[in-house]
């Protein structure tokens, strides 16, 4: 006989690691972009799982997908390749810069890969001497002990033992900071051409061109961890398209799956060599099962029509956030680009972000934050326009109650 659990918040304290402090609220089910907790009341979601269901929740053409492959194979291991994996690769080099594709389980593991494999290029190209890596404050680039460390927010970093050498953290945004710390020892500079988790703060046109300039005089690499922008977030297939400047490697994960865990890194013929039979590896990375799901999402969101759509869409929330604030004056400034906004908190409110998504969940609306300041949002990429306006009405009540006590 199988023993009834009762599936609720106190549970967690009782049972998992602490390390999360999730809400109170559970929720069960969701279609498109609306989720039903346990008392089945309705969200309009506009945080999309961090970024990652970039087609809403139980999408026709996901769900066949993983329906389809379920009923197939799920795992193999990579003693054997699958024909999802190879499809997905296939369609990914087809759209991309890159000729050669890696697949992980998620972000931190693509990064992971791809910083393993920078050093790598440069030991093998170069020399022992070429190791250190140049990352930004502020960068975002998963849990892992070397992503973490690469990543420029102490607080997630310390209090692990020594960390993994030749790390330095250069200021977004500023060319001069990066100036400062390339040398011919540097083997790769690593940037989110868009810094999600660190608050939403887009590069500037000569910032990304002074960087890809600064890693082609020092021989160095340049990866863009594209983990959060990819696969149709900003409004293009991946945000380096939309800059105009082309990174040696790219990451891709969260969209990636759609919901399903999968990340990739990816990169030219010449650099993935390198990284030759059993110098790297997954057991996971490349499953059947993922591709399938992956496959189907890239398929959707690569094309026109969505991506123009996440344009239009972006339009429609940021005018929906700016009379939101002629009405309440709570922000400073709202930014982003495409699906991924931040509307950050004036002064008078600072560290208040989380209250505003505690306000907003109690009307029925999910978000994000991005730090103390930032209310962040993420929705599906095809989320319907009276879905925006609707959600962004809840928003409004929560910031009505946020200012009126
Ligand atoms: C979320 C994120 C990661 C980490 O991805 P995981 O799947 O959580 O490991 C890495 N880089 C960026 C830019 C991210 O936003």
């Amino acid at each position: 006989m199988t023993q009834q659990i009762n599936a609720n918040r106190e549970l967690f304290d009782d049972v998992m690691v602490p390390n999360y402090s999730p809400s109170a609220v559970i929720p069960v089910r969701g279609k498109g972009a609306r989720v039903w907790d346990q008392q089945e009341k309705e969200y309009i979601d506009f945080a999309g799982g961090i970024a990652v269901n970039c087609l809403g929740h139980c999408h026709p053409a996901l769900v066949d997908a993983l329906k389809t492959q379920g009923e197939k194979i799920w795992h193999l291991s990579n003693v054997m390749t699958n024909e999802p994996a190879l499809r997905l690769a296939k369609k990914i080099v087809d759209a991309t810069f890159a000729e050669k594709v890696y697949f992980a389980n998620s972000g931190a593991e693509s990064n992971e890969a791809a910083l393993k494999l920078v050093r790598r290029w440069a030991l093998d190209n170069h020399g022992p001497h070429k190791t250190k890596i140049i990352s930004f404050k502020q960068g975002f680039h998963g849990r892992t002990f070397f992503t973490v460390s690469v990543g420029g927010q102490e607080i997630y970093s310390d209090g692990f033992g020594p960390k993994p050498g030749d790390i330095v953290h250069a200021e977004y945004n500023n060319l001069d900071s990066v100036k400062e710390l390339i040398c011919d020892n540097t083997c790769a500079v690593v940037m989110e051409p868009l810094q999600g988790e660190g608050g939403i703060i887009s590069p500037t046109q000569e910032f990304v061109e002074g960087v890809r300039e600064l890693c082609d005089q020092f021989n160095a690499l340049l990866v863009f961890d594209e983990v959060q922008t990819g696969v149709g977030r900003t409004g293009d297939l991946y945000a380096y398209m939309g800059l105009n400047v082309t990174p040696d490697i790219l990451t891709t994960a969260k969209a990636l799956g759609g919901g399903f865990p999968i990340g990739a890194m990816i990169t030219t013929t010449e650099i993935a060599k390198h990284l030759k039979v059993g110098t790297h590896g997954s057991t996971y990375g490349g499953n059947p099962l993922a591709c399938a799901v992956a496959e189907a999402a890239f398929d959707t969101v690569n094309n026109k029509e969505v991506l123009d759509g996440v344009k239009q869409k972006e339009a429609q929330f940021k005018a929906g956030l700016a009379a939101i604030n002629a009405k309440y004056d709570v922000f400073k400034e709202v930014r982003g680009k495409g699906l991924l906004i931040g509307a950050v908190l004036k002064d008078e409110l600072k560290g208040k972000a989380k209250d505003f998504l505690n306000a907003a969940m109690a009307e029925g609306l999910m978000s994000l934050v991005a730090g103390p300041n930032i209310v962040r949002f993420a929705p599906s990429l095809v989320i319907t326009d009276e879905e925006i306006n609707e959600g962004l009405q809840r928003f409004e009540k929560a910031v009505s109650k946020m200012v009126n006590g």
